[in-house]
This record gives structure tokens, C-alpha cells and sequence, in this order.
């Protein structure tokens, strides 16, 4: 693993709000239906609210009724980085900007084609740019 952005986290405190940092960088989850971008459904890319690196293409996102921003992959897949996560007693997999080493939300196996996937994002990771 390679983070090509990597700052201290004096750093990321200063650059993120207290609520990002928690979620980006203490692996923190914002509540379910409280996010900026569960009900987005405007064209344009999800970057990383971190780093700045595009991650999400609107193409890929859907409603998956969780109150999360979902996605069925990522722009590329050498954008985010996988991690088995263990933490409360569950068995899941973490997903992290590969950039940067943010901490993005959970990738799950119950996702629609063509995937199969479903990357379970928190809003407050993401910095949405409207575009064409
Ligand atoms: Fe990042």
C-alpha cells in the first residue's frame, strides 16, 4: 500500500471539520438518512472530501434504502483500497481512498449487477462535483 497523499494527523485536523475527521480519519460512521448524498441523484463524480481524488461516478450510485450513498464500484478500482475490518464483532470489509488512506465506509456482496457489489459510503467522506 502506497498512499501517494499522506499528511500527519495534526494535519488532517486542521484541514478536515471535526465531524470529517471522525468519520475520515477515526473510521467513524455518520447516522443512516442523515447525510448530504443518500438522495442525490444529480450527474457528476464523488470525490474524496479528503484528498480530492475521484472516486464515485453517479452512474454507479443507486438507491439501496440503507440512508447511505451507495454505489456498485468505484471509478476505477485502483481508487480505493479493501481492508477486512472485525471491529464490533462483525466481519466486514472496509473501503479506503487509495490516495490518501481515508477511511470511506464498507463494501458488501447484496449489490445490483452488474457487480454485485455495494460500496456503502458516508456522505461526509464525499465531495460531490456536478458535471456533465
Ligand atoms: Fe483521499
Amino acid at each position: 500500500m502506497s498512499l501517494t497523499e499522506q499528511r500527519s494527523e495534526g494535519e488532517w485536523k486542521r484541514i478536515l471539520t471535526p465531524q470529517q475527521y471522525h468519520v475520515l480519519r477515526e473510521k467513524g460512521t455518520e447516522p443512516a438518512f442523515t447525510g448530504k448524498y443518500y438522495l442525490n441523484k444529480k450527474k457528476g463524480v464523488y470525490r474524496c472530501a479528503a484528498c480530492g481524488q475521484e472516486l464515485f461516478d453517479s452512474n454507479t450510485k443507486f438507491d439501496s434504502g440503507t440512508g447511505w450513498p451507495s454505489f456498485w464500484a468505484p471509478i476505477s478500482e485502483d481508487r480505493v483500497l479493501r481492508k477486512v475490518d472485525n471491529s464490533y464483532s462483525m466481519q466486514r470489509i472496509e473501503v479506503l481512498c487509495s490516495k490518501c488512506g481515508s477511511h470511506l465506509g464498507h463494501v458488501f456482496d447484496d449489490g445490483p449487477a452488474p457487480t454485485g457489489e455495494r460500496f456503502c459510503m458516508n456522505s461526509i467522506s464525499l465531495d460531490f462535483k456536478e458535471g456533465p
